[in-house]
């Protein structure tokens, strides 16, 4: 909720796993910048094209237009001056740069409202969050459901071996799970076979 009086500028970051519903809260809120005419432009990676190029879709299927972009200085240079509120999604895939971009926009008065994962997929903190945390006005830590015992889960378990930091995934790929049943060592590619043939039946 950004209370600021006479276009002071407000940073807004939306934290947690795949699946907490960012995308959902991010939708939400731009949604309602919108009902108020205000002027709203929203951002997400070009890389991230699991379901559509120009819209931020939710795992629930809420859908908003956006632009893809590559980083965040082309977040800085696509944005109008006009623009009173900017929304960014998977903003952990935009650079260390956005961490600069977001303290400029809301220099010039914009409120900035910025969704992404806080952790990857072996739980450590994924840059450039933790920075977005730090310089943020204001912060919402979402959490998902575990999948596999009912409690809230502050994890994205990676559920195809790969060491890679990022691995855009499709269905199946990932899911939500609490601190007592993530397991980082699933993404391991040093896995044996036994524990292969069980991420295939948990995918
Ligand atoms: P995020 O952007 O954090 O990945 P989304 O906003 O795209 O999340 O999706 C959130 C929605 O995903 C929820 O409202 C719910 O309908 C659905 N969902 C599917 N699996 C889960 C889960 N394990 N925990 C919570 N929500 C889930
Ligand atoms: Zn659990």
């Amino acid at each position: 909720m950004n209370f600021a009086k006479g276009g002071l500028g407000w940073i807004e970051v939306v934290c947690g796993p795949m699946f907490s519903g960012k995308s959902e809260e991010l939708i939400r809120r731009l949604r309602r910048a919108e009902i108020a005419r205000q002027r709203v432009q929203i951002f997400k990676p070009g890389l991230d094209q699991r379901y559509s190029e120009d819209h931020i879709v939710s795992h629930s299927d809420l859908k908003i237009r956006s632009e893809a972009v590559k980083n965040a200085s082309e977040v800085m240079a696509r944005v109008d001056l006009r623009t009173e509120v900017i929304g960014i999604d998977e903003a952990q895939f935009l650079g260390m740069e956005m961490v600069d971009v977001a303290v400029r926009l809301g220099d010039m008065g914009k409120r900035v409202i910025i969704a992404g994962l806080d952790t990857d997929y072996l739980g450590r903190p994924f840059h450039p969050m933790p920075e977005l945390l730090a310089i943020a006005d204001e912060i919402t830590k979402a959490l998902a459901i575990c999948v596999q015992c009912g409690n809230p889960a502050k994890h994205t378990q990676r559920l195809v071996a790969s060491e890679d930091l990022i691995v855009v995934g499709a269905a199946g790929m990932y899911e939500a799970r609490c601190r007592r049943c993530f397991e980082p060592d699933l993404a391991s590619v040093k896995s044996t076979p036994a524990s292969a043939s069980k991420q295939t039946a948990q995918a």
